[in-house]
């Protein structure tokens, strides 16, 4: 029989309810423990969820600003994160693209050799993939078909595939729209209607057809039991009693995350905690909680290791284009241009032109002044040369129905570092601030690829204008900072992602992924945090003493 724990408020309380903390919370609930799950974003239904982009404070999380959405920019010196902040966690806002990595990402980075990954991941991935609804992309929209008609051109066309999607589709030419009762877990989840290829998902499904993980595990885990608390960010963890390693417990602090002002602040304790706050928001509670002394004993390896997927955003926009290229699923199709290096067709729903402010001319060169230079000369140019064309391209209006969005990821290694540092131009308290070298902002295969998209499309090439401006590339997939290692002298977490340093303390998000993962990345920390899971035993079995193994 496992130690009785009824005298603290919770057994586990998750921080975060994303990809991590919704396996964590489900898988929790199913042996048995009281689980909480602390959550700073909103809850979001099909009601309440915004129609285009241009409701930036139903789109946009900045609380400080009253912009109380989903989805949130982030900038620092090397990147600016883009990530989502809701009950779901990025699931609300992601493109739901669910692929596998290659086998080879296990053999890099700090968690190689610590499993026989190769052998025990497929079964967690065949979980993620079953819970979350993977299916093979069934709507080609015009913009995948015009992906598939460049790879054709450039002789690459075997490498077109569709994308794996977390959507309930129609079966292949039926159209979507229609409601069925639950279709996925034998009746105990909601019931669904199948998709309508609207290009919507990044703004969040207003037609239940996306799987979030708010329909999936989270629907499932408040079932057995678990307590959801929305709008509630956690802003303290420590042990409790004195007992400096965690092992007596610990105290949750939390405040109301909307509230400027009388801000509910309160205190939970549990007998173990789950950290699940995504990449970012993971490495600023830790490092926060180590710099006052809440964790001091957090590994001197936290902010290590962040990497970015490589990515560069670049696309092409087709004035006057005959088909609405907003139409089909957010990402629908991927090509291959290298070994190294894959490109997505991307889209926002109609009428979601706002990221079309951020766009211009295709612009090459070597980053810093030079390129700003060329960028100024390029666009003048083309002023001068095509002035109506020039202007119609650069103002947003439509620029959701007329282009596609080329993202493009590389599986090259390559990391920066997060430190918690106070800036020069704030000197009050400390922020997360970025280390390192540069990420590349811009992948020169990959710009080539987007002027024979447009020579066929009929369009222009784009470039994301901070990209060109900053030198700041933007990335979807932040991952790592507290990754998987061998002994807290390498990472923070040991391979069943236990804390080092502390008892019944685990993180489970993307900021344990320990390489380049070249794909997008919510089907491995979905399949991780199964995997993690997995390893604890019954509430009735629990002793309770569950601390990280140095190697
Ligand atoms: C526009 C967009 C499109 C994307 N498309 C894809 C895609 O197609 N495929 C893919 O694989 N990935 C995609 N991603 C990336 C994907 O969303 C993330 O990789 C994934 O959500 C990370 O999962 P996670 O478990 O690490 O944390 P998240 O899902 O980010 O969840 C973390 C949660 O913790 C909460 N939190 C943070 N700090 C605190 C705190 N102190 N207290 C309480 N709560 C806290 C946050 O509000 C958030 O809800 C996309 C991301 C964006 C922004
Ligand atoms: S394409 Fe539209 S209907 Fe289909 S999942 Fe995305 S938002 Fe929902």
């Amino acid at each position: 029989m496992g130690e009785s724990t009824r005298q603290y408020d919770f057994d586990y309380i998750v921080v975060g309810s994303g990809f991590g903390g919704s396996v964590s919370a489900l898988r929790l609930s199913e042996k048995g423990y009281r689980v909480a799950v602390m959550e700073m974003g909103r809850r979001w239904t099909p009601d309440n969820l915004p129609k285009t982009s241009w409701s930036l404070n139903r789109w946009f999380w900045r609380p400080s600003l009253a912009l109380r959405g989903f989805f949130s920019m982030r900038y620092f010196r090397h990147v600016t994160i883009l990530h989502g902040c809701a009950v779901g966690g990025g699931s609300i806002t992601y493109a739901c693209t669910m692929l596998r990595p290659p086998d080879k990402v296990w053999d890099n980075g700090s968690w190689k050799g610590l499993a026989d990954w190769k052998a025990e991941m497929p079964q967690h991935y065949d979980t993620a993939s079953r819970m979350l609804g993977v299916v093979e992309n069934r709507i080609l929209g015009p913009a995948d078909k015009l992906l598939q008609r460049v790879s054709n051109d450039l002789g690459i066309g075997n490498t077109f595939y569709r994308t794996s999607v977390a959507i309930l589709q129609s079966p292949e030419g039926m159209p979507g729209g229609t409601t069925v009762p639950d279709p996925y877990f034998g009746g105990e989840g909601p019931e669904r209607t199948t998709c309508k290829g609207c290009g919507g998902c990044m703004m969040g499904c207003r037609h239940g057809a996306k799987n979030t993980l708010d329909l999936n595990y989270l629907y499932l885990a408040e079932k057995r039991g678990a307590k959801i608390f929305a709008e509630t960010r956690v802003v303290d963890v420590r042990a409790l009693g004195g007992v400096a390693d965690g092992s007596a417990g610990y105290e949750v602090h939390t405040v109301n995350s909307l509230a400027r002002f009388n801000r509910n602040a309160r205190c939970f304790t549990c007998r173990g905690v789950v950290i699940s706050a995504s990449s970012l928001g993971t490495m600023e509670l830790l490092f926060n909680l180590k710099d006052k002394g809440s964790l001091p004993a957090v590994s001197k390896q936290l902010g290590r290791y962040v990497r970015t997927n490589s990515e560069s955003l670049i696309g092409v926009r087709v004035p006057r284009s005959p088909d609405d290229l907003s139409k089909g699923v957010a990402i629908g199709s991927g090509v291959y241009i290298d070994e190294h290096t894959h490109i997505e067709a991307v889209r926002y729903p109609d009428k979601s032109d706002t990221m079309g402010m951020l766009a211009t001319i295709l612009t090459g060169g070597r980053p810093g002044p030079g390129r700003v230079a060329l960028w100024l000369k390029n666009l003048m140019v083309s002023l001068a040369l095509h002035p109506f064309r020039t202007v119609r391209i650069l103002q947003p209006l439509k620029w959701a129905r007329e282009s596609v969005i080329l993202l493009c990821m590389q599986a090259l290694d390559g990391h920066i570092d997060m430190k918690w540092e106070r800036h020069l131009y704030w000197p009050f308290r400390k922020f997360l601030v970025s280390r390192g070298r540069r990420v590349p902002t811009f992948i020169p295969a990959a710009n080539e690829f987007a002027q024979k998209f447009a020579s066929v499309a009929g369009g222009t090439a784009m470039s994301m204008l901070p990209e060109i401006l900053f030198d700041v590339p933007g990335t979807a997939h932040c991952l790592g900072g507290c990754v998987i290692a061998g002994s807290p002298d390498e990472g923070v977490i040991d391979h069943r992602n236990r804390v080092f340093g502390y008892s019944n303390m685990y993180v489970c998000d993307g900021s344990v992924v320990a390489a380049n993962l070249g794909v997008n990345p919510s089907l491995t920390i979905t399949a991780l945090a199964e995997r993690a899971m997995s390893y604890i035993p019954l509430a009735s079995e629990a002793k309770w003493d569950d601390v990280a193994k140095v190697r």
